[in-house]
Order: C-alpha cells, then sequence, then structure tokens
C-alpha cells in the first residue's frame, strides 16, 4: 500500500550511499516521488542497474517513482593533479593550458579547447564551486591562459570551472549527452534534466532528440547561467518544467541574487503551469549530520511556501550518511509546512489569447468551486497529463486525483505538486469512469460518504478532446 506524504515533492538522487534496493526501498516507503540519476557522476552500465532496480521496486511497492536522467552538458573541468592536491596562494600565477599534462602548482590543463579564444584578460575563473578564484591575465588564444590567483586554496583532480564573465562557444547538449539521453530513453527514463541552458533553442534541440528516438521524457531545463535569465519566457514555453539549479548558479551569479531568482522562476512557472524544482544545498549538512541545521529547514520550507513543485536532494542522498534519515526529515518539514502554511491558491487566471483558454478556464473554475465548496478531490481523467499540470498550477488544497491508463504518464506526473496518480484500464464513458473513480478512491480510503467531488474532463472522454466538462457529486 502506498503511503500518501505531501503536495510538494521530493527528487532523491542515487548514488553509492543509496544505490541498493533496500536502501531504494526504504527512501520510496518514506516518500521519494522522483530519483535522479546525474550522469555527471553515473556510467550507462549504472543506469541500466539503477533503472531496473526502480522499475522493480515500483512493482513491489505499488508506487510510481519516476526516474530523471541529468545529463551533464558542457561542464568545464580540470585535468588530473600530482597527487591529487596542488596548493594555490592568493598573488600565485597559474597557467591553463589545453594540452594534456598532469596539473601542478604552476600548470594545469583545462577540458575546454576553445578556452584560449573565448576569454579575454580581466575575466574571472572560478574552480571548485567557487571556493578558488583566478583571473585572466594573459592569453595566447591558441593553447595557454595565464592567470593569477585571487583567492587561493587547495586544488583536487577534475574540479569543475565556471567562467561567469565568458561566452562559451560550446554547445549545451554535448556528444556524450547525446549518447547518454539516448540510452537514459532507451531504458526508460521519465524526465532529462538538460544543464547549462542559455536559450529556448537548447531545449527544442534534446526535444528534437526525444522525437527522433520516438521517446516520451519531458525536458527539465536547469537554469544556472545569466544568459538563461534573459531568455526565460521562451524558456518555460518550450521546456516541460523547469530547475533552479543552485549549485552552479551561486557560482555563476552573485550569490546574493539566487533567492530572488528562486522565486521569480517559481512565480512564473506556476503561471505557466510548469513544473518547477528547487534544486542543491537544501540539507547539505546531512550529508554528514543526522538532522538538518534551522536555516536549511527554513530553506525547505521556503520552497514549499513559493509553492515549489519538487525539492531535491543531491549529495545528501548520493553521498551522505543519512539518505533515508534525510527523507524523512524532508518530509517532516514539508508536510508541517504545508498543513500550518499557505502553499496554496496560486492565481493563474487562463490566458485569453491561448487556444487552450477554455480548457483552462474549466481548470481553474475547477480549483476556484473545489475552495468555495470546500471539495474533499478534483477528480480527471487525463491522456496527456495537460488538466493534472493545469489543475496542479492553482495549488488548491484540495486533493487532486488523475486517472489514465498510460503507465509512463503515471511516473511522469509523480513530479508535480499535489498530483496523485491512479491507473484506470479504461474510461470511455464519462458517467461510468466518474463511478469507478469515487469506487476506487472510496477502497483507498481516499474519499468518504458525504464527501463533495469534483470531476473535470473532456467529453467524449473517448474522442481525447480538449477539457469541457466539470460535475460536481456527493460521493
Ligand atoms: C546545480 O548546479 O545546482 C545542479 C543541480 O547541477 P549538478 O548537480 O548537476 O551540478
Amino acid at each position: 500500500m502506498i503511503k500518501y506524504h505531501s503536495k510538494t515533492k521530493i527528487v532523491a538522487t542515487i548514488g553509492p550511499a543509496s544505490a541498493s534496493k533496500s536502501i531504494l526501498k526504504r527512501m520510496i516507503n518514506e516518500g521519494v516521488d522522483v530519483f535522479r540519476i546525474n550522469f555527471s557522476h553515473s556510467t550507462q552500465k549504472e543506469f541500466a542497474t539503477l533503472t531496473s532496480l526502480i522499475k522493480e521496486l515500483n512493482v513491489e511497492t505499488g508506487s510510481h517513482v519516476a526516474v530523471l536522467a541529468d545529463l551533464q552538458g558542457p561542464k568545464l573541468r580540470i585535468g588530473v593533479i600530482e597527487n591529487n592536491k596542488a596548493d594555490l596562494k592568493t598573488g600565485d600565477m597559474l597557467s591553463l593550458v589545453t594540452k594534456k599534462c598532469t596539473g601542478t602548482r604552476q600548470q594545469v590543463y583545462m577540458s575546454y579547447q576553445n578556452f584560449p579564444k573565448d576569454v579575454s584578460v580581466g575575466e574571472s575563473i572560478l574552480i571548485d564551486d567557487g571556493k578558488i578564484k583566478l583571473e585572466v591575465v594573459d592569453t595566447n588564444k591558441k593553447d595557454t591562459v595565464k592567470t593569477k590567483v585571487v583567492f587561493g586554496g587547495t586544488l583536487s583532480s577534475h574540479k569543475g570551472v565556471n567562467l561567469p564573465d565568458t561566452s562559451i562557444s560550446l554547445p549545451c547538449l554535448t556528444k556524450e549527452d547525446i549518447s547518454n539521453a539516448v540510452f537514459a530513453l532507451k531504458h526508460g527514463a521519465d524526465w532529462i534534466a538538460l544543464s547549462f541552458v542559455r536559450k529556448a533553442d537548447d531545449v527544442t534541440e534534446l526535444k528534437e532528440l526525444i522525437r527522433k528516438y520516438k521517446g516520451h521524457a519531458g525536458v527539465i531545463a536547469k537554469i544556472e547561467k545569466p544568459e538563461a535569465l534573459k531568455e526565460i519566457d521562451q524558456i518555460i514555453a518550450f521546456a516541460d518544467g523547469l530547475m533552479v539549479a543552485r549549485g552552479d548558479m551561486g557560482v555563476e551569479m552573485p550569490f546574493d541574487e539566487v533567492p530572488l531568482i528562486q522565486k521569480h522562476i517559481i512565480e512564473k512557472c506556476i503561471r505557466h503551469a510548469k513544473p518547477v524544482i528547487v534544486a542543491t544545498q537544501m540539507m547539505e549538512s546531512m550529508i554528514t549530520n543526522f538532522s538538518p541545521t534551522r536555516a536549511e529547514a527554513t530553506d525547505v520550507a521556503n520552497a514549499v511556501l513559493d509553492g515549489a513543485d519538487a525539492l531535491m536532494l543531491s549529495g545528501e542522498t548520493s553521498i551522505g550518511k543519512f539518505p533515508v534519515e534525510t527523507i524523512i526529515n524532508m518530509q517532516k518539514i514539508i508536510q508541517y509546512t504545508e498543513t500550518h502554511g499557505a502553499p496554496y491558491s496560486k492565481i493563474n487566471a487562463p490566458n485569453e489569447s491561448s487556444p487552450d483558454y477554455l480548457a483552462d478556464s474549466v481548470c481553474y473554475n475547477a480549483s476556484a468551486l473545489a475552495k468555495q465548496i470546500n471539495a474533499k478531490a478534483i477528480v480527471t481523467f487525463t491522456h496527456s497529463g495537460y488538466t493534472a499540470r493545469q489543475i496542479s498550477a492553482n495549488r488548491p488544497v484540495t486533493d487532486i486525483f488523475v486517472f489514465t491508463n498510460i503507465e509512463r504518464l503515471i511516473r511522469y506526473l509523480s513530479l508535480m505538486w499535489g498530483v496523485k496518480v491512479f491507473y484506470l484500464k479504461s474510461y470511455e464513458k464519462m458517467e461510468e469512469s466518474i463511478g469507478e473513480s469515487i469506487s476506487i478512491l472510496r477502497t483507498k480510503k481516499l474519499l468518504r460518504r458525504g464527501d463533495r467531488v469534483i470531476h473535470v474532463g473532456s467529453s467524449p472522454l473517448n474522442e481525447h478532446g480538449k477539457t469541457n466538462i466539470l460535475k460536481v457529486s456527493l460521493v
């Protein structure tokens, strides 16, 4: 029997700390909705093993946990460092070279071949999530960039590099990403996240690849570069969802801007009925401690109050000491905040110029009516997930129960705020399907005699048209 948890969903990254059947099962039982497998740290072989484990667990536990494949994108890295350690002092000179070499305090390899051409004197280079800062003093425009250390630290092998001032001439979807995306589609990924998105075309490119391979995965655009913010409306329009990727964002952009960027992106996504994930360092201290800091608890609660669809855990569940306890603690904060706070009733009035204006109006008014009559549930039947997404975007207090006979859609919708999805083999006739949905929900003790329920769907149901029906019933 599935336990029903919070409306705000949880995405947990799998890594060495959680990659066993028993841990994954406990994490599902405590309320994980989506597992993220990060190709920055996982091989295709590991991806295949993990996805088949998740499939097995979904059957065993009766859950519908989705798989989110995260593509590394054009992540820049330094090479190997001699003895895995090079101490850089403020004021030192360091050359970054594009010919492979073993790194020392004087010279390190940089994976980005066009770097000497793209970079200019005076630009900043940040290494290891911004822990080390360099400034470009010279480039030979061929293979060597000379830098001065602005803030020193200890360099170790393969650390990430961010170039906040440089316009990078690398494609968003690298050869490795394409290979990983195709592999992920073959192994049933429900969502694919694209890193370092700069423009809407980056999203379109991945969507075309998915179409070419006849996949169904939704595309999550990871927002972490300043260029993406300039095109945020178009990116939201083209992507199926967004991630506020605060890790790289806080290095690529001033960290003091991150909190408001998070709030603006969430607000825009809700307005466009696109799911949005808040990611990185939500419970970071739980990598080593059994409970979060007060500041982390507040961060989680604030993201819930902002109305995020989902909150993501990275190191906490992939390499941390307490992957299961992290889920338990995150659930506690989410549930308390949802019960005592107000992440509800976001105004999402339909847009009159949209081709879906009538359908969106039905969904909007279903949510408003649910509030007015204190309905226990809004129930929808869906073939595409559209109605579920629209209703969810209104963030009603009322439960949202969705019925579909498309297996992959059940997992896909797991990411969306408040949505609980059920399999219904056939839903051809409206009256019969309404009766059947009520009886299933009563069996699961999600509805009781006397509850008010609103059904939303398209009539005739078998024509898969746009939402045009709203019915109120008393159970
Ligand atoms: C981030 O930068 O916040 C993020 C989620 O990306 P990744 O974990 O892939 O670096």
